[in-house]
């Protein structure tokens, strides 16, 4: 088996069900008493937080190498990234390092691809909705469509993600604000919704859409087991 490395705390909400996800995974596969080999780097999520709002990648990509590293030196095989957002520094992280590491979109389209749905809409962050690292890579590598809300309905997606989802509050109003979302996404022709935030799917749930959501934390903590389980 190999050992997982993975770069946790933002927010560490979410870092938890990547470790929950992991070892119920692994114990399905294999039963008993078997658990996943892991290493967590846990980051500092207001510091983090702080400097994407004031633009400092090159701070952020310097803190996400240095936790490869250290990943790296502790053991692990390979590493993944527990967040959509910081996958904008994916290409620098994966080039400081020597292990290989699986792409949070990766996953998420192949999984996708496999249900037959191509046309998609996507929330998460402000970054991961506007900027192209993350819906360029699905549209260019997996021949996605990808619908984004409009700048008002970002606003709401982005705002409840830091202020509360990341901060441990789950409220039905931001439930019912989702799921009106959504609903608006499909009216448009969404076949599928990524939770392209890894906190979102503690907010949001099947009941709150018709059709399929695809959680990215359990399908990028599904996909590390899978590849930390081939030979
Ligand atoms: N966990 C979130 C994500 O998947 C947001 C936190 C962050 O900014 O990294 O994008």
């Amino acid at each position: 088996m190999k050992t997982i490395g993975m770069i946790g705390g933002m927010s560490w909400e979410s870092s938890i069900e990547y470790y929950r996800i992991i070892n119920q995974t692994v114990r399905a596969r294999l039963g008993g008493l078997h658990s996943a080999k892991s290493i967590m780097v846990s980051v500092e999520f207001a510091e983090i937080e702080a400097l994407q709002h004031q633009n400092q990648w090159d701070e952020l990509a310097t803190i996400m190498i240095d936790a490869a590293r250290s990943l790296e030196r502790g053991g692990a095989d390979f590493v993944i990234i527990c967040t959509n957002t910081m996958h904008k520094l994916y290409d620098d992280v994966q080039n400081a390092i020597d292990i290989p590491m699986l792409n949070i979109a990766d996953a998420t389209a192949a999984r996708i691809k496999a249900d037959g749905i191509d046309r998609v809409a996507l929330l998460g962050t402000r970054f991961t909705m506007e900027e192209d690292f993350y819906k360029g890579r699905l549209k260019n590598r997996f021949g996605l469509d990808v619908i984004i809300p409009a700048k008002d309905e970002m606003e709401i997606v982005h705002g409840v993600i830091y202020d509360e989802l990341c901060a441990g509050m789950i409220k039905p109003d931001s439930k019912q604000k989702y799921a009106a979302i959504i609903r608006r996404l499909i009216s448009t022709g969404a076949r599928g919704i990524i939770l392209g935030c890894t906190e979102i799917g503690l907010l949001v749930k099947p009941e709150d859409s018709s059709v399929p959501l695809f959680d990215t934390a359990e399908i990028h903590a599904q996909a590390a087991v899978r590849y930390a389980l081939t030979e």
